[in-house]
C-alpha cells in the first residue's frame, strides 16, 4: 500500500516512464491502508537505513509476510571498506554502491522505498515521521508520517568529533561517499595549489602536509591509499614539489591499530616508517583552525601546533540525533548508545528493533539477570541449588547469553570448579550460589561491546530476517531459551557473533590480516586474499565486475588524477 499522510504525491510512473503527479485526500488513503492490512492481514514493519545492517535484513526478509518500507535519505547501499579506496581514485564512486530499489526487488512482493530521513520515532503510539532530503524545487509536502507494527532502526552513527573546536569547519570525514569524493578532490587541490607560482617553498610544504587524525583501520588505510597516491602517481605529475610531501598520523593511544593483533600493529607501525609517514602516537588534538592543527603531546603535557594542508578526521563514530531522541522516550537517556537486549530488541519499548552501528547489546545487567536467574531457581531459599539444578541453569544461560560463554567456560575451569567439589575434591551435592555469582561478578569486567563493523551489523540484519521469517512457526514449536521471569520458553535464539578475522591494507600492495584462530597473516599474499575476499563480498555482480575492473584499470594506466 502507497502510505503517506502528505497531501500531494510524486511518484515516478515506471510504466510510462515519466513524472506523474497525483493527490489523495490523507483519509481516504487512511482507510485504503487500514482496508488493504485486514485484507492481507500483513504486519508493517519500517525499516530506517540503507546500510549493511538493514540491507542484509531485507535480502534475506521473506516479504510475503510482511508489509515492508523503507526510509533511508541515501537511495543506495555503499561497501564502506572501499571507501579509502574512492578517496585516491583506486576505485570509483559508482563502483562501490548499488542502488537500494536493485537490492530491493523480489519475486513474491514489493518493497516500498522512501527517500527522507527520519526525524522522529514516537515509540509509544508505533510512528515515526519523515522528512524528504530532496533538495529541489519540485512541489509537494517534504514531511510525511508511517505506522508501524515492528520497527528495526538501523540508521548507523555519526562522526566523532569529540566537540574539538575547529573539526567541523576545517577537517574532511570518511563516512559516506561523498566524503571520500571531496577527499579525491581536496588532494588535488593540494598539490596544484602547492605548485602555483610565486608561492615559498614553506607555503607548498604545508599545502602538501596531509594529516589523519585517528590511528584506526580508517586512518590507517587511508594513510596508506594516500602514499600510494602520491609515490606511484602524483610525484610523476608534480615533480617539483615531489620532495616537500608529507603524511602525518595523530593518535592518542601508544600504538596504532589498536584493536588489533599487536603484531599487526607492529608491522603497520614499521611499515609506515620504512615509506616515511610520520606516526605521532600519544598525542590528542585539541583545536583545528584554517592553518594548523593543535596537537598536546601527553607525555610532556606540551601543546604544539602543526601547520598543515589538508585534514582528515577520523576518531570513531556517536549516536545520531534521531537515536538519542528515542533514548529519551524509553528511559535510556542516560546511555551513550542505545541498548537492546540479547534478540536485538530496543530495551525499554515494544516491537523495535535496533541493528548495526547504531545500537550496543547490553552487557552491563547480564550479571544482574544471570544473579535473577539463580535467585528466582533458589525457590527454598537455601542459598544453595543441587548440582544437576546448577548445570541446567548453566546450559541455559549459555544459551541465553552466547557472549558469557567462553567467560563462563574460564570461570568454569577456576573457582566453578571449586565450588562443585569441596576441598578434598569430591563432587559436592549442593551449590553454593553466592559464591558462583562472586566469580562471576570477576569475569564480569572482561566482557566488551561487540565493535561497530559491517561484519557485525550484517551478521546481525541475517539474524533478525531469519527470526522474523520464522515468527509464526516459533510460537507454536519455540527454539529459544527457557523463560526465566515467566513460563515456556522463548521464540527464538539469542542473536550470537561469528568473527571471520579482520583486515588492514597498509600499501604497497601490502596487507595484514587477523583470521579466525589467532592467525595472524602479513604481506603481498594477504593483499592478494584481501583483493579476493573484497570482490567476493560485493553485492551483486555488476559492482563486483566494476570493483574488479577498476583494480585492473589502476594497475595498467594508473589512478586519474582530474579534479571533478
Ligand atoms: P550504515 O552502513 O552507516 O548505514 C546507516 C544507514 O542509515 C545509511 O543508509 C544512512 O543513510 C541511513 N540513515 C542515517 N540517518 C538516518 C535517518 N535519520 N533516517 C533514516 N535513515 C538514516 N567494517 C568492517 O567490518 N570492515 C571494514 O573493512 C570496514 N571498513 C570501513 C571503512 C570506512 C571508511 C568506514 C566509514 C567504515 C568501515 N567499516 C568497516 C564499518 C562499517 O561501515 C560500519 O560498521 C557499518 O556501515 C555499519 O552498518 P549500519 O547498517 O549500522 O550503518
Amino acid at each position: 500500500g502507497f502510505r503517506s499522510s502528505s497531501k500531494l504525491l510524486l511518484v515516478f510512473s515506471l510504466s510510462g516512464g515519466g513524472l506523474l503527479a497525483y493527490s489523495e485526500s490523507q483519509s481516504n488513503s487512511t482507510a485504503k491502508n487500514t482496508e488493504h492490512n485486514q485484507l492481507t492481514n500483513k504486519k508493517k514493519v519500517v525499516v530506517l537505513g540503507t546500510g549493511w545492517a538493514s540491507t542484509s535484513f531485507l535480502k534475506d526478509l521473506d516479504i510475503s509476510s510482511y508489509d515492508v518500507q523503507v526510509v533511508s535519505p541515501r537511495n543506495y547501499f555503499a561497501f564502506t571498506p572501499l571507501l579509502p579506496s574512492v578517496t585516491c581514485g583506486t576505485v570509483e564512486a559508482r563502483s562501490i554502491v548499488e542502488p537500494i530499489r536493485n537490492i530491493m526487488k523480489k519475486k513474491n512482493g514489493e518493497i516500498q522505498f522512501w527517500e527522507a530521513e527520519c526525524t522522529k520515532i514516537d515509540a509509544a503510539n508505533k510512528k515515526v515521521f519523515c522528512h524528504s532530503v530532496i533538495e529541489s524545487n519540485l512541489v509537494g509536502n517534504k514531511d510525511f508520517s508511517l505506522e508501524y507494527d515492528y520497527l528495526i532502526v538501523a540508521t548507523g552513527a555519526e562522526v566523532n568529533t569529540f566537540n574539538t573546536p575547529g573539526v567541523m569547519e576545517y577537517c574532511h570525514f570518511l563516512k559516506e561517499v561523498e566524503d571520500a569524493q571531496k577527499i579525491r578532490r581536496s588532494v588535488i587541490d593540494c598539490f596544484e595549489k602547492a605548485i602555483l607560482p610565486e608561492l615559498t617553498e614553506e607555503e607548498r610544504r604545508i599545502n602538501l602536509h596531509f594529516v589523519i587524525v585517528g590511528g584506526g583501520p580508517t586512518g590507517v588505510e587511508f594513510a596508506a591509499e594516500l602514499h600510494d597516491f602520491v609515490h606511484e602517481d602524483l610525484v610523476k605529475l608534480y615533480p617539483m614539489v615531489k620532495d616537500l610531501v608529507r603524511i602525518t598520523v595523530i593518535q592518542s593511544g601508544d600504538h596504532i591499530l589498536n584493536t588489533y593483533d599487536s603484531r599487526i600493529s607492529t608491522f603497520a607501525e614499521q611499515k609506515f616508517a620504512r615509506d616515511g609517514i610520520d606516526v605521532r602516537t600519544g598525542c590528542r588534538v585539541l583545536g583545528v583552525s584554517d592553518k594548523a592543527v593543535n596537537v598536546k603531546v601527553k607525555s610532556t603535557g606540551e601543546s604544539v601546533s602543526v601547520p598543515r594542508g589538508m585534514v582528515v578526521w577520523s576518531t570513531g563514530v556517536s549516536t545520531r540525533p534521531v537515536v538519542k531522541d528515542l533514548m529519551d522516550q524509553v528511559g535510556q537517556g542516560k546511555r551513550k548508545v542505545l541498548a537492546t537486549d540479547e534478540w536485538l530488541r530496543v530495551k525499554g519499548c515494544e516491537d523495535v528493533y535496533a541493528i548495526g552501528d547504531c545500537a550496543t547489546i547490553d552487557q552491563r545487567k547480564i550479571m544482574e539477570d544471570i544473579a535473577a536467574i539463580f535467585n528466582a531457581a533458589d525457590k527454598d531459599k537455601s542459598g544453595t541449588l543441587t548440582v544437576e539444578e546448577f548445570q541446567d541453569i548453566i546450559d541455559d544461560i549459555i544459551i541465553r547469553y552466547p557472549q558469557v560463554e567462553l567467560h563462563l567456560q574460564s570461570a568454569r575451569l577456576s573457582s566453578v570448579t571449586d565450588l562443585l567439589n569441596d576441598p578434598e575434591g569430591n563432587a559436592r551435592k549442593e551449590v553454593d550460589i553466592e559464591g558462583f555469582k562472586l566469580a562471576l561478578s570477576q569475569v564480569d569486567s572482561q566482557m566488551k561491546s561487540l565493535p561497530a563493523t559491517a561484519q557485525v551489523a550484517a551478521q546481525q540484519g541475517t539474524y533478525l530476517s531469519n527470526c522474523f521469517n520464522k515468527r509464526d512457526l516459533a510460537k507454536i514449536t519455540p527454539e529459544g531459551p527457557r523463560r526465566f521471569k515467566g513460563t515456556g520458553r522463548h521464540e527464538f535464539l539469542p542473536f550470537r557473533y561469528k568473527h571471520f578475522g579482520q583486515f588492514a591494507p597498509l600499501g604497497g600492495e601490502q596487507a595484514a590480516a587477523e583470521l579466525p584462530g589467532d592467525w595472524v597473516s602479513v604481506g603481498r599474499s594477504t593483499q592478494w586474499l584481501w583483493y579476493s575476499v573484497y570482490a567476493s563480498k560485493q553485492v551483486s555482480w555488476r559492482t563486483r565486475v566494476l570493483v574488479v575492473s577498476d583494480w585492473t584499470r589502476r594497475s595498467i594506466f594508473g589512478r586519474d588524477s582530474s579534479r571533478i
